[in-house]
């Protein structure tokens, strides 16, 4: 008896292999990933909060905690106001101004939590990660650090004037290629 169960266990070893994940499905599972490790590194943060807490007993102002917390793994330069660089998108000697998340990875973070809370039996009306203060805060950040750095994030607008000039640009190829 023993000797036959190898048999169909080894069959079975080769339709796994066969039905190995094709390069395709990348993009989808690094962002699953990427979720699985900030759902965990959120339970973690919930663990070792005074008191402990469990993702069902959170609201936004557990989230907005959660958010400061991570700021000191930052790695964006936000000056301060009063900093001279304030302002500057690249300033020419360093400054005491302190590294923080970017608004753009906390948004996207956010966005990942919001999803995961939901998989993991949360309600999507008590979801604290679609609360209002949250989306208050991203945009104060989002605000703070444009000016801070002296950037834009406003959403790219269509540009007519670079179609044009890349029209210009196939046309000048094409009577290099006449000529
Ligand atoms: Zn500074």
């Amino acid at each position: 008896m023993e000797f036959l169960t190898p048999q169909p266990n080894h069959s079975s070893t080769n339709t796994a292999t066969t039905t190995e994940t094709p390069p395709s499905a990348a993009p989808t599972s690094r962002y699953e990933n990427q979720k699985r490790r900030d759902w965990n590194t959120f339970c973690q943060y919930l663990r070792n909060h005074r008191p402990p807490l469990s993702p069902s007993l959170c609201g936004g102002p557990h989230v907005l905690e959660f958010l400061r917390y991570l700021d000191q793994f930052g790695k964006t330069k936000v000056h301060h106001q009063t900093c001279p660089y304030f302002g500057m998108p690249n300033p020419p000697s360093p400054c005491p101004c302190p590294l923080r998340q970017a608004w753009g990875s906390l948004d996207a973070l956010i966005g990942r939590l919001r999803a995961a809370y939901e998989e993991h039996g949360g309600k999507p009306e008590t979801n604290p990660f679609g609360a209002r203060t949250i989306r208050v805060f991203l945009r104060e950040v989002r605000d703070f650090q444009a000016r801070s750095r002296g950037i834009s994030y406003e959403k790219k607008r269509k540009r007519p004037k670079q179609k044009k000039e890349s029209r210009v640009a196939r046309a000048e190829i094409k009577t290099l290629l006449d000529g």
